[in-house]
């Protein structure tokens, strides 16, 4: 980057940190940046800040939050005897969107992938488990909304066989939803045949 002014290297670095951004798109960024006006470059900056400084994970369904719990947790008139579980708080707007669903989530943060190196422990399972045993709780289904592709499976039958001894209900969504596709991707309708589709496993 020794072709251009340090601030302007600076910022196609920082866009390069971003996924799927090359140093082509990077540096295209760069140069939109220079023509926008100060305001709306202000404004992107302290939005990038913020939502570094202010958000962290829910302590009961590891969702992206600013409050804590978040707001699915702390509304009450939410089914609390209903858990969605899915891999991303991307899946959560996509079902939120669909306002079909009146449960309470947990967001797994990734899937297990053993050629990823990614087991039960590095996701969230251990933070659902503690979950369910915890005396308050009142989850009589859990429903696997993972991903529809072979880590998102893997998954859903590692949860199903840790889950069942204990009696709660353990239901898969139906796949409705295109095998190999990202949950978040569905359109409203698929998901929400998905859910209604959903079977015991
Ligand atoms: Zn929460």
């Amino acid at each position: 980057m020794l072709y251009y002014p340090q601030p302007i290297a600076d910022l196609i670095d920082g866009f390069m940190l971003l996924p799927g951004i090359g140093p082509k798109t990077a540096q295209r960024l760069a140069f939109h940046v220079l023509n926008m006006n100060e305001e709306d470059v202000m404004n992107f900056a302290k939005a990038l800040v913020n939502a570094k400084r202010h958000l962290h994970y829910c302590s009961r369904c590891c969702n992206i939050t600013d409050t804590d719990p978040c707001r699915v947790c702390s509304d009450s008139s939410r089914n609390q005897e209903l858990i969605c579980v899915v891999q991303d708080a991307k899946d959560v707007v996509a079902m939120e969107k669909m306002r079909d669903y009146n449960g309470l989530y947990h967001v797994l943060q990734g899937a297990i992938s053993p050629m990823e190196g990614i087991g039960p422990d590095q996701i969230r399972i251990p933070e659902l488990l503690r979950r369910l045993q915890d005396t308050d709780t009142a989850v009589n289904e859990l429903i696997l909304a993972t991903n529809p592709n072979v880590e998102g499976e893997a998954t859903a039958m590692y949860i199903s066989r840790l889950i069942k001894p204990t009696g709660i209900k353990v239901t898969r969504i139906a796949h409705g939803l295109p095998v190999g596709g990202d949950l978040e991707y569905a359109d409203e309708v698929t998901l929400s045949k998905a859910l209604e589709g959903r079977r015991e496993i």
